[in-house]
């Protein structure tokens, strides 16, 4: 039986364990299998962070266990690492309930499927993540449901005038991930609810941390946990939080049927993640506004589009309800030709240029070619180039050389072209 009922031998502070007892009748392919299993004095060790378990199969005490209902049995979800990052999301969105999804873009896939059935219609703001729109256009549509976009910064009676009896989810993304538009989100859930109708939220850019939705009345919120909450750009992991048992139960069935598992590894990280995210969330926000209020001076920008900047057009929306910022925002470039985006970014050192965010490095891309697709309610219409940042934990001083030189290289491409 394994190690059950050796007794260690005391050296000092040092434990050597009694070799383990052989079966010599068993056939060494048997022993190889039997030896080293998992036991109850493996697990005893009260460690800082729960025991990290890998496991597809669960063994059942006894045959009644194998079907009574009453017992783990599969280590596709409730192994102890998901519980524990579960419970701790729970204490982040201030949730009853937390679903964990293998990403961000699953989290946002399985929390609409739970939730829709066909002949439903969908409104959602016209800035959403890309990925979620072509969920909704081209995956849902295939299901019978229905999408319909309104301009990202949509009022509540705005996006109620356009609700029908087949409205069954309102999609918000505040603010969105390239341009920053917000929506008035407590209004909207309140408006919605008050018709029947579910509000779900996209709120990667606040981590649950500096805004919580739940609290503002919306229903389920989503975010990649992915970007600030594992934080170091190696991890993919999604969740969503509930304050309702009905939906959160249907998240739960969503998960089963479709048998997107979370990997007891990357759930691991998350929650490794999750001890440091207020720490790096106020540094990223203040490296990050700093950097801003330089980009804001520079004579190559035209506008800066951050929610916690005082000319922003929501910035009020963003001081009533938020508690910080985090380290992304976009700027607009003064009109040049493409050409000069792209020396702009090539000069850039310490800025990859990369699509994620929410690690520990700085990140910079145009958005540009998103937008031709991606504005349907709204067309964006470009005065210049959209370069979006995000500010690292590297030192803002150097960040800003960096930038500099991204300027210098804009002005340098800007002129050849000209001239
Ligand atoms: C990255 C991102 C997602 C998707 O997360 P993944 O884990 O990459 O699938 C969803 N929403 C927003 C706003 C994001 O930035």
């Amino acid at each position: 039986m394994g190690r059950a009922g050796r007794r260690p031998r005391r050296h000092g502070r040092l434990t050597v364990a009694k070799p383990p007892k052989r079966d010599p009748k068993l056939g060494e392919a048997t022993r190889l299998i039997r030896a080293g299993e998992a036991s109850p004095q493996n697990l005893a060790a009260h460690t800082v962070s729960p025991p990290l378990q890998r496991a597809s199969t669960v063994i059942l005490p006894n045959a009644e266990a194998l079907y009574d209902g009453k017992h783990q049995t599969y280590g596709r979800m409730g192994l102890a690492v998901h519980d524990a990052l579960a419970d701790a999301l729970c204490e982040l969105e201030g949730a009853a309930h937390v679903q964990l999804y293998s990403s961000g873009a699953a989290a946002v896939a399985g929390a609409m499927l739970s939730v829709l059935r066909a002949g439903d219609d969908l409104i959602a703001v016209d800035c959403v993540y890309a990925p979620t729109r072509r969920f909704m256009d081209q995956f849902l549509t295939r299901f019978g449901v229905t999408t319909r976009y309104v301009g990202a910064r949509a009022t509540a009676d705005e996006i109620m005038a356009m609700a029908t009896s087949a409205t069954r989810l309102i999609v918000l993304e505040s603010p969105g991930s390239l341009t920053f538009e917000m929506q008035d989100v407590p209004a909207i859930a309140k408006a919605a609810s008050a018709r029947g109708i579910l509000t779900l939220i996209d709120n990667t850019w606040a981590a649950g941390l500096t805004f919580k939705p739940l609290a503002h009345g919306v229903d389920l919120s989503v975010q990649a946990l992915t970007k600030y909450v594992c934080g170091h750009s190696d991890v993919f992991l999604g969740s969503c939080a509930t304050n309702r048992q009905d939906l959160a139960t249907k998240l739960k069935l969503g998960v089963r049927d479709t048998g997107w598992a979370v990997s007891p590894d990357d759930a691991y990280q998350g929650l490794r993640g999750l001890r440091t995210l207020a720490t790096r969330m106020a540094a990223h926000g203040e490296a990050g506004l700093e950097v801003a209020r330089w980009v804001e001076q520079q004579p190559e920008v035209a506008r800066m589009l951050h929610p916690a900047l005082p000319g922003f057009p929501d910035h009020e929306l963003w001081k009533r309800d938020y508690t910080g910022a985090c380290g992304l925002f976009s700027f607009v470039l003064m009109p040049a030709p493409e050409a000069a985006t792209h020396a702009f970014l090539d000069a850039l050192e310490l800025f990859g240029l990369g699509f994620s965010w929410g690690g520990f490095e700085s990140l910079a891309i145009h958005c540009d070619p998103q937008f031709k697709l991606g504005r349907t309610a709204v067309p964006w219409t470009p005065d210049g180039s959209v370069i979006r940042l995000h500010v690292g934990q590297e030192s803002p001083a150097d960040l800003i050389a960096d930038l500099r030189r991204g300027f210098d290289a804009f002005n340098r491409a800007s002129t050849a072209k000209l001239g």
